[in-house]
């Protein structure tokens, strides 16, 4: 099953690999067969004291502070070309540490390097304004950069994020200590080891592994930490975020999603069927912005459905190397988690349209599969169709309305993304300006890969945004200066 070698140098603190003694060690295991892939260092307070300070310290030098942001950027463009050099190992580590079909994986490595190439692009663009306040005034503002960034990583999508939070701190000239999932982080350590010989200062980039209520708390609660950047369950934010309210540090937060994909009769029934599939098992529906509730007028719900169960049938699943549709859950934990919602829905006599159960794949019997599975006429305020399941499960709710569409669309705790599935432009636009959510796709879901799209949420789903040019406001701040001449 182990296709690649896996090997950990440690915690990457101030250009150094930092090894803690023998028994603080993390195993880290294959999804697919439980199989042992690495130890990873259990870092905590200690590794990120020192992350920070060495951050802090390469902040603060004239080595960081005078380099050029032309030449931040070309930096950040080797980094591309070196992930680009490297992309086969780099998908199947991800594919072997989280379980998904190694073509997704693939994906990942490429907006990777994307991310890199679009912020190495934006470094020299991080422009100010002129503000005409009276005659013999010059009024001015200058973006700086933040300082000392913390990124919290979590495990579904390990590289892309550490691609991001990386790029962006570089271009915007900040430094960056990152702490990546416990049970995927190993792509993250991989990734600055490809940087090394780029001869970034020392302590630019540092990178912590271990618990998030060791290493993670201790990151979010740092006094020298200036922004924190968290990726995760919402739960987890709220207590980043008291964490840094203490220290009185901005945080941006991406949290969960309750995703729609509304469905009109006047759509496009194929393409939303595509798509619809597509959202939901990607990465075995472990993605934050999955699109998880069908939302479905009723006059062609039943057609659909149908169609939808015979297509989620044939999909394949197996160990993510052999590039099936859908590859394991992360864990026994998240299996447990998602099987928990599934008897719920048995519990309150919800229709399994389909799946609902545990594949057993021969030669990965201790990794955890589920069946694509479909709940159907799930009322809109039932639990199921409330909370993210984080899994391979989609539920059916039916409209009669457009309005009914959008007040099912908006009731829920999250507003992450919605799908709209029309051939009325009107109807289209008119929804989109409806939906409480950060991101809308119309008659596609994920359109323009989203790199240069702001992405983040309402409500819940959190606050700030990542991705595009509107990122750089969470990684620099306003200076206004007033000249009298
Ligand atoms: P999680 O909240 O359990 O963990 C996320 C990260 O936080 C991990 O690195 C973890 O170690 C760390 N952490 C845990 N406890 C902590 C603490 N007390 N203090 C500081 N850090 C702590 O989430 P997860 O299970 O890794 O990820 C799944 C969740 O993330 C889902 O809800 C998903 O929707 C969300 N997610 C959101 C986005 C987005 O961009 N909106 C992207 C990916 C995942």
């Amino acid at each position: 099953m182990k296709a690649v070698d896996v090997q950990v140098k440690g915690c990457y603190i101030g250009g150094e690999w930092k090894i803690p003694e023998k028994e603080r060690l993390i195993e880290v295991k294959n999804p697919a067969d439980s199989s042992l892939l690495a130890f990873v260092p259990r870092g905590d307070k200690r590794e990120i004291d020192l992350a920070v300070k060495s951050a802090k310290k390469a902040f603060h030098s004239k080595e960081w502070n005078m380099v050029k942001p032309y030449n931040r950027g070309k930096l950040l463009y080797q980094v591309a070309e070196i992930i680009r050099e490297n992309k086969e190992e780099l998908a199947e580590i991800e594919t072997l540490d989280v379980g998904k079909p190694i073509a997704q994986s693939a994906v990942d490595v490429e907006i990777a390097a994307r991310y890199f190439e679009y912020y190495a692009g934006a470094a020299d663009k991080i422009l100010g304004e002129t503000i005409p306040v009276e005659p013999g005034i010059i009024n001015y503002t200058v973006r700086e950069p933040i300082g000392i960034v913390g990124h919290i990583i979590p495990w579904n999508y390990p590289l892309q994020i550490a691609a991001r939070s990386i790029a962006v701190s570089i271009a915007t000239g900040n430094t960056a200590v990152l702490k990546p999932a416990e049970d995927t982080p190993l792509t993250t350590l991989k990734l600055v080891e490809l940087m090394e010989p780029l001869g970034l200062p020392k302590g630019a980039v540092n990178v912590v592994t271990g618990y998030g209520y060791e290493a993670g708390a201790a990151l979010s609660a740092h006094p020298d930490i200036n922004h924190i950047t968290f990726t995760g369950s919402v739960e987890t934010g709220k207590r980043v975020m008291e964490s840094a309210a203490k220290n009185i540090v901005p945080v941006t937060l991406e949290l969960g999603g309750k995703s729609p994909n509304i469905v009109f009769a006047d759509c496009n029934e194929e393409l939303a069927l595509e798509w619809v599939i597509k959202s939901i098992v990607q990465n075995a529906g472990q993605t934050c912005s999955a699109g998880s509730r069908l939302v479905i007028e009723r006059t062609i719900k039943e057609k659909f459905v149908d169609k939808l169960i015979n297509a989620m049938e044939k999909l394949t699943i197996g160990p993510g190397i052999d590039n099936p549709d859908l590859g394991p859950v992360l864990s026994q934990k998240q299996y447990e988690l998602i099987q928990s919602f599934i008897d719920l829905a048995k519990q309150d006599g919800i229709r399994i349209a389909t799946g609902g159960k545990r594949e057993l794949v021969e030669k990965c019997e201790s990794g955890y599969f589920l069946q694509p599975t479909i709940l159907d006429n799930v009322p809109a305020s039932h639990h199921l169709a409330q909370e993210e399941i984080f899994g391979p499960v989609l539920t059916v709710t039916t409209f009669e309305t457009e309005e009914e569409a959008i007040e099912i669309a908006n009731g829920t705790p999250y507003g992450l993304v919605a799908g709209v599935w029309t051939e009325n432009a009107g109807r289209a636009h008119r929804v989109a300006s409806l939906l409480q959510c950060g991101q809308v796709f119309i008659n596609h879901y994920g359109a323009g890969g989203g790199i240069a799209q702001p992405f983040g949420g309402y409500k819940k789903s959190g606050f700030g945004r990542e991705k595009g040019l509107e990122a750089l406001r969470n990684y620099t701040q306003v200076k206004n200066v007033a000249v009298k001449f």
